[in-house]
């Protein structure tokens, strides 16, 4: 479904290469973990597979198509197929639990604008259902401020899952969490891909996240794969 075609990566200023060209296929279905030392273009990666992240060489294909050949309306509608969360959580502080997630459907103006007024029943019902598929103990109206950092990832789940994305990206959506809490956000994350049958792509740092949840593991040393492969098969670097 979505294919990397010799990708590199170059950033300004930089003479070695993010990304040095990388081909990989992925499949719906996949729940692949991304590892990697700091730097090694784990974050890179998941930014071109939405075309967040213009590539330097190489084509990123989506059904056939090369972004590089999209109009702005083909890209807007891959960014929409696209629900990603990211380490730093991404959420909007001073709307409730419930606003941010509606956000992930009808963009910050149109939440803010509206609040409940423009929602249809259907609309309102979707987030406040999702508020429990991610397991979120806590009241809609609670301020996202106030919510600690697995509560908050909780949130940032529930609003790219909103959108009904074929794709979910996680940049490092874990890293700053405890690893008690960390493993119930891969519990989330398992239980969605399983359910919608989607194609998951996270970066992690920690190897027994991704042994315990990955169907595939990729590792990445400076820009080049260097492991594609399941778990089962995957050795850690010396
Ligand atoms: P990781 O997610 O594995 O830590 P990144 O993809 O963030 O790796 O970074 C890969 C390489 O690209 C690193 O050497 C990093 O310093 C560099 N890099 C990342 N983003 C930028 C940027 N915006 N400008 C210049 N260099 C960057
Ligand atoms: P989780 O959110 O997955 O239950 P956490 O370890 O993040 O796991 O938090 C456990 C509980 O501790 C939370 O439900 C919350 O009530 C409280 N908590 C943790 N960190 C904070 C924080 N920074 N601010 C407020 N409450 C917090």
């Amino acid at each position: 479904m979505i294919s990397m075609e010799n990708v590199s990566v170059a950033y300004n200023g930089s003479h070695k290469p993010a990304l040095s060209n990388v081909s990989l296929f992925f499949e719906k279905g996949d729940f692949v973990c991304v590892l990697g030392k700091s730097g090694a273009g784990k974050s890179t990666l998941i930014r071109v597979l939405n075309g967040l992240q213009p590539v330097t060489h190489g084509e990123v294909v989506w059904n056939n198509k090369p972004i590089s050949r999209m109009d702005e309306k083909a890209i807007r509608e891959i960014r929409r197929e696209t629900g990603m969360i990211f380490q730093q959580f991404n959420l909007i502080p001073r709307l409730t639990v419930y606003q941010n997630i509606l956000t992930g459907r009808f963009g910050y103006k149109n939440t803010l604008q509206s609040l409940f007024g423009l929602f249809s029943a259907d609309e309102r019902k979707r987030a406040l259902d999702l508020i429990d598929e991610v397991e979120l103990n806590v009241e809609p109206s609670r301020k996202v401020e106030h919510l600690s950092g697995g509560q908050k990832q909780r949130v940032a789940i529930a609003r790219a899952l909103i959108q009904e994305p074929s794709v979910f990206l996680g940049d490092e959506p874990v890293a700053s969490l405890d690893p008690g809490t960390a493993e119930r956000i891969f519990k989330i994350m398992k239980k969605n891909h399983d359910e919608r049958n989607l194609l998951t792509i996270i970066n992690v740092h920690d190897v027994s996240l991704a042994r315990k949840f990955a169907t595939r593991i990729i590792a990445l040393n400076q820009g080049e794969v260097v492991f594609d492969g399941s778990p089962e098969d995957f050795k850690e670097p010396d």
